[in-house]
């Protein structure tokens, strides 16, 4: 048994069953043994591998889409790149490589990265020791990143966020919890059912056994960012594998060596995410004021923000690679890869015209 799970196993035993959400975040971040702070998972030898790690005309693209929506808001000076969760730092090198080419935007630029994995951030230090920019790094997004145009890309970062779980009992909706038995990891229902304007009106009804999750920091999170993008300008990317309709039940899921895992099993020693609710995050962000483009299927933003036409020129400037960039764009977008299942979603100020790609 690691000694992260009998971390956990004591603090139920001593304070009683923890929500879904709190051993999601002992999990992944943990200081001692959770899941991304001991470790780089990313690429064919570790865990999972994510849209920058395929090619590097995602970034390129998430990059351009920057400047476009930095140019249709008439070059608002002094602008902030954000990224939320940077992994290796792929993709915030390929977005820099591609905003060198405007100088105007590229000089006066700050770039703050938000990562709470110091192994992570060592990683991220070294790849982009000489992007030519200001580069600062913070272990969370608060308050002090509002007083600038934002700029924000996030991709694969909100499936990580905690959610919570509730399911519908003859008592009413009752959280899911983890607790203890025999000395071992199980989920078990709360006693007690939560108050019902917990659940949205549209599932109030779902049949006995049906399970709502929400990611309550999630949401928070997208709204406080959508509040900064409103007052200040810019525009916020968001991608990520989710849904855009209601009701798809339980998500929750582990990753590890690419192939499923059980949930409560050696936690720290796999990936816990779950499914993006795209059309929260929406709602939080016009909430705050902010104009929401999308969802959108991953594959129908890239094609149409021009990944197609990239290829041809990076196969032009380089023949020998013309395999690996098609091999590159299909995983990306084609239907049975990445490109129904991940979505992309847009925040602008309001009255901004539509980005690229919506
Ligand atoms: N965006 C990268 C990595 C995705 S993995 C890519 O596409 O390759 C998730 C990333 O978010 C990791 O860098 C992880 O350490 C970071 N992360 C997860 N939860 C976080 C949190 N609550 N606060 C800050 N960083 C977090």
């Amino acid at each position: 048994m690691s000694v992260l799970e009998s971390r956990i196993k004591a603090l139920i035993a001593a304070q009683g069953p923890i929500s879904i959400a709190q051993f999601m975040t002992q999990a992944l971040h943990d200081p001692q043994g959770g899941y991304y702070a001991t470790r780089d998972p990313f690429g064919s030898g570790g865990d999972f591998t994510t849209a920058p790690e395929i090619s590097q005309m995602f970034g390129e693209m998430l990059g351009l889409w920057c400047l476009q929506a930095w140019h249709d808001q008439d070059r608002p000076k002094n602008p902030r790149l954000i990224e939320l969760g940077p992994g290796r730092g792929t993709l915030m090198n390929d977005v820099l490589r591609t905003m060198r080419s405007l100088p105007e935007f590229f000089e006066r630029l700050e770039v703050v990265l938000v990562e709470a994995s110091p192994v992570l951030r060592g990683i991220q230090e070294e790849k982009l020791k000489n992007s030519g920019v200001p580069v600062r790094w913070s272990t969370h997004f608060d308050a002090t990143l509002s007083d600038r145009p934002l700029f924000l890309l996030a991709n694969e970062f909100f499936d990580a966020l905690p959610i919570r779980q509730f399911v519908k009992t003859e008592r009413g909706w009752c959280e899911r919890m983890v607790t203890l038995k025999d000395d071992r990891l199980v989920f078990a229902l709360a006693p007690v059912p939560v108050p019902s304007a917990l659940i949205p009106l549209d599932r109030r009804d779902a049949p006995d056994g049906a399970v709502f999750e929400t990611a309550p920091a999630a949401s928070a999170l997208a709204g406080e960012i959508a509040a900064i993008v409103a007052r200040r300008g810019g525009g916020a990317l968001i991608t990520d594998y989710g849904y855009d309709a209601p009701g798809p039940g339980e998500t929750l899921q582990a990753v590890a060596s690419h192939s499923f895992a059980d949930v409560l099993d050696d936690p720290g020693e796999s990936d816990l995410s779950a499914h993006v609710d795209f059309l929260a995050l929406a709602a939080a962000a016009r909430h705050s004021g902010a104009q929401v483009f999308g969802p959108r299927k991953q594959g129908d933003f890239l094609v149409d923000v021009g990944i197609a036409g990239r290829a041809e020129k990076l196969m032009a400037a380089n023949p020998g690679a013309a395999q690996t960039l098609v091999v590159g764009v299909e995983r990306l977008i084609a239907p049975e890869q990445m490109g129904i299942l991940f979505k992309a979603l847009a925040v602008m100020p309001g009255g901004a015209p539509k980005p690229p790609g919506f």
